[in-house]
């Protein structure tokens, strides 16, 4: 069974967890660098991405996620946690970030009128109905050759992939569809079963 953990710094862990159990894998609380070595994977949960960048960087992760990923391990952000996954971020860099995924994202994107709002997706390679929670989400202004979009509302790009990495600005973990969250774990499975062959 793969194992995933969820950083636990700050922000929403216990949805995660349940998600990932759904999905059929181990889930582990991360707490301290050393627990990366016996993942898989790493989700980095929503929350306020200027406390989560603050707290990476007094805790070591600062370092040690950019390795657990220069590893092959892969990495999924919703919201906040995508942020700290872009290489470019508009809108107030926090202290730290991992900065793996090759886009720009813009904070709080949305305006205040809309600070938090739901909207129905269609997200690629997982299919339509998917229920998009946005709270004070940021989106993603642009993205490299490598990146692939996922999903895009009203023209703008909510969800993304390069590799190993996953980045949503929405909260898949605050509904109860499994899909996002299926999808995380199926790239960890059949990369493992690529450097199989
Ligand atoms: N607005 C937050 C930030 O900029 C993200 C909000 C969230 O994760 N729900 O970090």
């Amino acid at each position: 069974m793969k194992k995933i953990g969820v950083l636990a710094l700050q922000g929403a862990v216990a949805e995660h967890m349940k998600m990932i159990e759904q999905s059929g894998a181990e889930a582990i609380i991360v707490k301290r660098t050393e627990q990366l070595d016996d993942l898989d994977g790493l989700i980095l949960p929503g929350g306020e991405s200027t406390a989560i960048g603050r707290l990476m960087k007094r805790y070591g992760f600062d370092e040690a996620i950019p390795e657990f990923a220069a590893n092959g391990k892969a990495l999924f952000g919703t919201c906040a946690g995508m942020i700290l996954l872009a290489k470019d971020i508009d809108g107030g860099k926090p202290e730290s970030h991992i900065g793996v995924m090759d886009m720009k994202v813009v904070r709080n994107a949305f305006g205040r009128q809309k600070e938090s709002f739901e909207a129905e997706l269609v997200v690629n390679e997982v299919g339509d109905d998917v229920r998009g929670v946005f709270i004070r989400a940021p989106l993603i202004e642009s993205v490299g050759p490598d990146v692939e979009v996922i999903c895009t509302y009203k023209g703008q790009i909510v969800a993304a992939k390069q590799g190993q990495y996953l980045a949503t600005s929405f909260h898949p973990e605050l509904t109860d569809d499994i899909r996002i969250h299926q999808l995380f774990v199926d790239m960890i499975v059949e990369k493992r079963e690529e450097s199989l062959c």
